[in-house]
């Protein structure tokens, strides 16, 4: 938790004071646990939370969070009963949803907030801003945004290539402030305007407008591996370890675990992980990654099966039961990495091995 606090200082170092803060928390805070992170940001002062999903916001309206949340996903209108009892934030993507949603929330006799989605390039959610239309957008959303029943407190877009385009981005920003200008030349004007995903809070500050809105950075990891460690001081939030559940000796020339893919070159000492792709520890790592056991790499050899999976130990001294062996480490330039992890075929990215990791794996915080 220190990491995280760590992260968002270093974050919040990066933009100007007076820009606000939406942290992100969806897929369970990006596999960290969802309560506990939001519990933490909002002792640390974010602004917002943002979340993929209405039960995402329930969980944490449910445990106490008070911080703003906005939903950047899909919710049902007939669900509008809900995000006006638990205070949340919806965000706004076409017209139809704009009524349906406006229908909603006069029945309820209330007003819901919403964040006005654009989409710029993501081709995902949101008012279509494309140069073919962007006048009839910016009515439609003029239109959305004084429906009865709606307060349109924000409005946003999503960059779909933050990391590795800058041509890309700019062009998506420069969509963004194009419809941005209209509606506000239409006479509305919101209060919260933003745009900067994790790539765009380290690279672009021209685009933090009223509020950043980073999500894997405040975990401690770049949203692509080819990005410059060097743009902030991150540190990996979590640590993915385990014991040792047992330590055999085997003869040379046996086979380890399912379909024989490894053969013991040499008579061999293997510690038994009770880690495996049920815990989200990965198949694919199979044979091609290590663990790090008495600070000394261990190669996992053999499958790894659901539950369990096998670490050749016999070049290090005095493994026994119940030692720690280090899966992910929290030194994002280390071997010993998520990065290093993700980067084993098929190729992945941080985001998915840390939201995979299942909730069979108690989450400890320190
Ligand atoms: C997930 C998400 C983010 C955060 O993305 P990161 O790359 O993790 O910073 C920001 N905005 C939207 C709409 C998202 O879906």
């Amino acid at each position: 938790m220190e990491n995280l606090a760590h992260n968002y200082h270093a974050l919040r170092d990066l933009t100007p004071y007076g820009t606000k803060f939406l942290g992100l928390v969806k897929a369970d805070g990006y596999g960290h646990g969802a309560v506990p992170v939001a519990r933490k940001l909002e002792e640390l002062g974010a602004d917002y939370l943002g979340v993929a999903s209405l039960d995402e916001a329930i969980e944490l309206r449910e445990a106490g969070i008070k911080t703003p949340i906005l939903i950047l996903g899909c919710t049902p209108a007939v669900y509008a009963k809900d995000l006006l009892h638990y205070h949340i934030t919806q965000a706004c993507y076409d017209l139809d949803y704009a009524k349906a949603l406006s229908a909603e929330a006069q029945k309820a006799g209330e007003t819901l907030l919403v964040h006005i989605q654009c989409d710029t390039g993501m081709t995902r959610l949101g008012f279509l801003c494309h140069e073919s239309c962007m006048e009839r957008t910016a009515k439609e959303i003029l239109e959305a945004v004084q429906l009865p029943g709606l307060k349109a407190e924000g409005i946003f877009t999503h960059f779909a290539q933050g990391d590795t385009s800058e041509e890309v981005t700019m062009h998506q920003f420069d969509r963004f402030l194009d419809i941005l200008k209209r509606v506000e030349d239409l006479g509305y004007t919101f209060s919260l305007r933003h745009c900067a995903n994790s790539a765009a809070t380290l690279l672009y500050p021209a685009t933090y407008l009223d509020m950043v809105r980073p999500g894997i950075v405040l975990y401690g990891h770049l949203p692509d591996a080819s990005m410059d460690p060097g743009l902030c001081d991150l540190r990996p939030v979590l640590e993915l370890k385990s014991r040792i559940g047992t330590v055999r000796s085997v003869p040379a020339g046996e086979q380890v675990s399912y379909g024989g893919t490894h053969t013991l070159t040499r008579d061999s000492r293997l510690a038994v992980l009770p880690v495996g792709y049920g815990d989200g520890y990965r198949r694919a790592f199979s044979n091609e990654i290590t663990v790090l056991i008495h600070g000394q790499k261990a190669p996992v050899v053999g499958r790894v099966c659901m539950d369990m999976c096998m670490a050749d130990v016999t070049d290090i001294p005095d493994v026994k039961e119940g030692d720690i062996a280090i899966l992910y480490g929290s030194d994002e330039r280390d071997e010993q990495s998520v990065e290093m992890a993700a980067a084993i075929p098929p190729v992945t990215i941080s985001y998915e091995l840390l939201v995979t990791i299942t909730k069979r794996i108690p989450r400890i915080y320190l």
